[in-house]
């Protein structure tokens, strides 16, 4: 059976240690987490060309920049825009837009509609994130952590006034809807001696794990130490002076069905919201495909 187990969470980050599983399963998740769970990120952008005033100073602004609209479409694009999957549709599936030519679809459930209006100063100015303002739903805001990412740099006399629309996507389409970044597993692992007197050569370097903290049968199995004795391995291990004396004295031995499995996400959705929708859209996945076996046998 299945078995998931919490080693460490934040709200962007979570440690999960898999058992009853292979690793076909797992990375089955890790790639439902990178290409399908649903994320909104900006896919139009509007800029507003021209010269404007400003009422106050009179002072004159451009829409002229050094970053090609492009590039500046792109920054925005890759932005972690607030996810809540409950809430909001894709286009394609809106009771109220499905229906229109995809030119014309676009309301409150599904697309978000966010605003900048920045100008320069003499010897440029970073414009950020945080700049930006969303119509509407105020929970919709860029999160106050990534307020700091820059997007461009205006100078004197040049003015960004733009619309942002941003739409529910998923990663396969376009990695700016990837509401992950840097999903890992590895098998669990459980350390071992092999040979005490030698043994002995790594514990004398006085580093993190001592004799001591193996159990009585010389095996060690706590995850967190493991991680360390890995580290400390590296001391003994290929292509260290130690290598040949040392010689596998104390090994690494993979868990049988267990796995670490870790991930962090862009700041659009919780940790825990990715991986509930992942396991949802998993679920989803196999559900019709044993529909599809059920028609075809
Ligand atoms: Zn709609």
């Amino acid at each position: 059976m299945t078995k998931l187990k919490i080693l460490s969470e934040t709200d962007t980050s979570l440690r999960i240690l898999f058992s009853g599983v292979n690793r076909a399963f797992v990375n089955s998740l890790r790639r439902t987490m990178i290409s399908d769970v649903p994320k909104f990120a900006i896919d139009q952008m509007r800029v507003e060309l021209g010269v404007f005033k400003n009422e106050e100073t009179g002072e004159l602004f451009e829409s002229n920049y050094a970053l090609s609209d492009e590039q500046l479409a792109h920054r925005f694009s890759m932005l972690p825009i607030p996810t809540f999957h409950d809430d909001f549709y894709f286009q394609d599936e809106c009771p109220d837009c499905k229906d229109m030519v995809v030119d014309q679809r676009g309301c409150p459930s599904c697309q978000i509609i966010y605003t900048i209006s920045s100008s320069g100063e003499e010897g440029g100015r970073s414009v950020v994130a945080s700049e930006m303002n969303v119509i509407g739903d105020r929970r919709l805001e860029i999160p106050e952590a990534y307020g700091s990412i820059p997007l461009t740099k205006l100078f004197e006399g040049q003015v960004l006034h733009a619309y942002f629309y941003a739409i529910m996507g998923r990663g396969r389409d376009h990695a700016k809807y990837s509401p992950v970044s840097g999903v890992t597993f590895y098998a669990r692992q459980n350390g071992k001696i092999n040979v005490k007197t030698r043994s002995k050569m790594l514990f004398d370097l006085n580093l993190n794990i001592t004799a001591k903290d193996f159990n009585k049968d010389g095996t060690l199995n706590d995850i967190d130490k493991v991680d360390l004795l890995r580290n400390d391995l590296n001391h003994v291990g290929s292509g260290t002076d130690l290598e040949a004396q040392f010689n596998d004295a104390i090994t690494l031995e993979d868990v049988e069905g267990e796995f670490i499995f870790q991930f962090e996400t862009d700041g659009s959705m919780t940790a825990r919201t990715c991986l509930e929708q992942a396991c949802k859209e998993l679920a989803g996945r196999f559900e019709a495909l044993s529909n599809d076996f059920a028609e075809a046998l």
